[in-house]
């Protein structure tokens, strides 16, 4: 079993590191990751300027370590199509330090690259931490190692991917472990401004909103001190969203076909 293991947070994230080791002892493990912090870059893809890879000494020994100056997407398609000689089995990305809930999943550079992995078929997770400077690494790491066995088993259906969040508590004080819906409504970005050398600037901020969460989602879970595990796909259908008149269509057409009349009248 080969596991290919990156993440957002760059390669001299301590997540990283803690995750690698703890793979390292169930399975092969190669180390593809930004060479900077890329939290909040999503799914991007680096089309339009050449990419870089160094391969570098690993902090964890024997572990062979790439360190890309790219995203985190970037990381899972160089490894997959050139840089990894051995097949890769599994994709999993972490572990964040912050948590990846509801809405967010959509901007995550952790989330991101698992989603890599899943769009080419591979068993992929994501795995953070609700605090940025965590000293619950290693449970978030033997977390990973524990849903390795389960994530290519027919215990998890292949067409999702994991997004696992946890509380930033120890062990003991964890009271349990849920299988979660995402929340949605529970960040909004702000914008603060100031002046730099006279320069005016702007800071986006993202602020938690008041809301009370949904029970069964991913922030419900986290705040009640839960472990959160989120099925995820990449169909972004809405089932549940109201019709559209089926005359709408005919509307637009409509009115297209009157923009070009006036265009050639
Ligand atoms: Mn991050």
């Amino acid at each position: 079993m080969m596991i290919l293991v990156t993440n957002d947070d760059g390669i001299l994230a301590d997540g990283l590191w803690v995750l690698a080791k703890e793979l390292k002892n169930i399975a092969q493990v190669v180390v593809v990751a930004p060479d900077r912090e890329q939290s909040a870059i999503g799914t991007a893809v680096t089309l339009r300027q050449p990419l870089r890879a160094h391969r570098i000494r690993p902090v964890v020994p024997e572990v062979d370590t790439y360190s890309i100056e790219g995203t985190p997407s970037d990381c899972v398609i160089l490894a997959l199509n050139k840089l990894v000689k051995n097949k890769i089995d599994m994709v999993i990305s972490g572990i964040n330090q912050g948590a990846n809930l509801g809405d967010d999943v959509l901007i995550s550079g952790t989330v991101g690259a698992a989603l890599q992995g899943y769009l080419r078929g591979l068993p992929a997770l994501a795995i953070s931490i609700e605090a940025v400077d965590s000293h619950h690494l290693d449970t978030a790491a033997r977390l990973a190692a524990l849903l390795v066995k389960w994530l290519g088993s027919s215990a998890v259906p292949n067409n999702v991917f994991l997004n696992v969040n946890l509380p930033n508590l120890p062990l003991a004080d964890i009271r349990g472990i849920k299988i979660t819906r995402l929340a949605s409504g529970f960040h909004t970005d702000t914008v603060e401004e100031g002046n730099d050398r006279k320069r005016q600037y702007y800071w986006l901020v993202r602020r938690k909103t008041d809301k009370v969460a949904d029970n069964q989602t991913d922030v419900w879970a986290v705040e009640q001190g839960n472990i959160s595990i989120t099925p995820l796909h990449a169909n972004l259908l809405n089932r549940l969203a109201p019709a559209i008149p089926g005359n709408l269509c005919s509307e637009l057409l409509q009115g297209l076909r009157e923009y070009h009349s006036l265009d050639n009248g």
